[in-house]
């Protein structure tokens, strides 16, 4: 029998309940059970595939092409398990699904309403995913803050939900802020109070509480707060700001909240194995060494955009033991001051995914640079279709220009263009090329010499693609195409042999990074970076030396 954990969020949002649920999903995958994790996001969009980066972050892709919250690349990353479309549940997809329904006659002439239509709805996309994936845990996260309109018909849900399956089938927990009132030298658990006391006026009495601050809770304030509260004392956790999200299922499990889970749950105590998880934050801690990585792109003002970028980059470094700091670049800003004003003296390079026509020549001649400097570049989607217009333009010489049919639909060289199967589509959502597909490695290319492999499977969501028409041209002027799709129709990698490390992709490596298991591409860029650091260093030294 699956149970199930609901996670709410109160006082303020972006209260880390993403975290909070991936760590706690963490903590019970060590002790060996099975979870899978839900997120349900208040907003009207059916899937956030259409929304702009700068509002909603990252869109996350799953195996089986579902375009999700970023969330969801949290979940992965820390269960180390593979979400999938029944994972991410809008407003939209709800009622999208209740009007299909109601026109199909479905509900015989009924008056269809929030409750009961929307809200059984909701439950059974919940139910849906216990029985696809029979987890020991489903874990909910309820996205927004309790007192948000939005939310209401999900906090209805979740309140009906443990009514149905029974006391002990399934918990709350809330995660609040308590701030620290600098004038006043105190921490304060009075909006932790009202926000309790707002879930409780809808019938949600949590369980758990954890509490996010800047410093530990003292034993009497969660005194206090479970008085407050009617949640024991020792079921009000503390969950203090860490320096990395990785170290918060760490502290968590310091705190006894998967005890305390599994105590109220009815489920056995096992020990919990944290052996590799401990090691990685070691790993964190004590770098052998630091280097600076150049992060070029169109939503560098929210980091958030690039989440899964930023984390593929960090798996990597862990594993060797080297600290790497994104230098986040405007490609706008490259189009105005030139490449080398920020490249200069960086290690590496990433060209991340993107759309639309902003900042793309700032992208090509950041890539120009990479590639005239033997700095380490690693393209992505976007940033490969990138480096395919910068070599069509400064290497194959194609005469008046080449470009992506996306951003100019009547360049005289198309290098990139739209997928054949995506000419007559009109509609936006979800209709881009996505999930996992394979890809096959040239044999003796540095691809294959990275995934000591044959065939890869990664993630997809594009619509626009290497034109076979320039493949001849590309090859002949020193391009290698090192992965091909199985039907060799559609070019997925390309690397350059006569550069220490350029190598670019179609698909999303990132989406595909796990903590314990770095992606091959981000590991090569940082085993390169590590050595143009090195030479760079020497390089530099020499003249000093010289003057000695
Ligand atoms: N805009 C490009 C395309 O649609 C790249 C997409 C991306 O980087 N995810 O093909």
């Amino acid at each position: 029998m699956t149970k199930f954990i609901f996670v709410t969020g109160g006082v303020v949002s972006s209260i880390g309940k993403g975290i909070v649920a991936a760590s706690l999903g963490r903590l019970l995958k060590s002790r060996d059970f099975a979870v899978s994790i839900i997120k349900l996001d208040p907003y009207i969009n059916v899937d956030p595939g259409t929304m702009s980066p700068f509002q909603h972050g990252e869109v996350y892709v799953t195996d089986d092409g579902a375009e999700t919250d970023l969330d969801l690349g949290h979940y992965e990353r820390f269960t180390d398990t593979s979400m999938s479309k029944l994972n991410n549940v809008t407003t939209g997809s709800i009622y999208q699904a209740v009007i299909n329904k109601e026109r199909r006659g479905d509900y015989n002439g009924a008056t269809v309403q929030v409750i009961p239509h929307i809200t059984n709805e909701i439950k059974e996309r919940i139910h849906r995913v216990a029985r696809n994936t029979h987890p020991d845990v489903v874990l909910v996260e309820v996205g927004g803050t309790v007192g948000d309109i939005e939310s209401l018909p999900f906090l209805e849900a979740i309140r009906q939900f443990r009514k149905d399956v029974g006391r002990t089938q399934a918990l709350y927990i809330h995660v609040t802020l308590i701030p620290f009132i600098e004038s006043a030298h105190e921490m304060k658990s009075k909006p932790t109070q009202h926000s309790v006391n707002e879930l409780r006026s809808i019938g949600i009495q949590p369980d758990i509480l954890v509490c996010r601050s800047d410093r530990p809770l003292p034993e009497g304030l969660k005194e206090k707060i479970s008085n407050f509260c009617d949640v024991p004392a020792k079921a009000v956790i503390s969950c203090q700001d860490a320096r990395s999200i990785y170290e918060v299922p760490l502290r968590l499990e310091q705190e006894g909240l998967a005890e305390r889970v599994l105590e109220l749950l009815n489920l056995p105590e096992r020990t919990p194995d944290l052996v590799n998880w401990k090691r990685l934050i070691r790993c964190m801690d004590q770098p052998q060494q630091r280097l600076v990585v150049g992060l070029v792109g169109k939503y560098v003002q929210l980091s958030d955009a690039y989440i899964s970028v930023v984390e593929a980059l960090r798996h990597a470094a862990i594993a060797q033991d080297i600290q790497v700091d994104l230098a986040w670049i405007s490609a706008e800003d490259v189009e105005k001051r030139g490449a080398a004003e920020y490249l200069a003296g960086l290690s590496g390079l990433i060209v991340p995914g993107g759309f639309g026509q902003r900042g793309i020549d700032g992208k090509i001649q950041a890539i120009q640079y990479a590639r005239e400097h033997n700095l380490p570049f690693l393209g992505l989607c976007l940033g490969m279709q990138c480096a395919v217009i910068e070599w069509g333009r400064n290497v194959a010489k194609l005469s008046g220009g080449a470009n992506s049919t996306e951003f100019d639909p009547a360049t005289p060289h198309p290098v990139i263009s739209l997928l054949p199967e995506q000419e007559d589509v009109s509609a936006l959502g979800g209709t881009l090329r996505l999930g996992l597909w394979a890809c096959r490695l040239a044999p003796n290319s540095l691809a294959q010499h990275l995934y000591h492999d044959s065939v890869t499977l990664e993630r997809h969501r594009h619509r626009y693609e290497f034109n076979n028409a320039y493949r001849r041209q590309f090859v002949d002027s020193g391009y290698r195409i090192c992965g091909l799709s199985l039907d060799e129709r559609l070019v997925e990698m390309i690397e350059l042999p006569s550069h220490p490390y350029f190598i670019a992709s179609q698909f999303h490596p990132e989406f595909r990074s796990r903590p314990n298991s770095p992606h091959p591409l981000f590991m090569g860029l940082v085993e390169a970076a590590r050595k143009h650091a090195q030479s760079y260093i020497a390089a530099e030294r020499i003249p000093v030396a010289q003057e000695e």
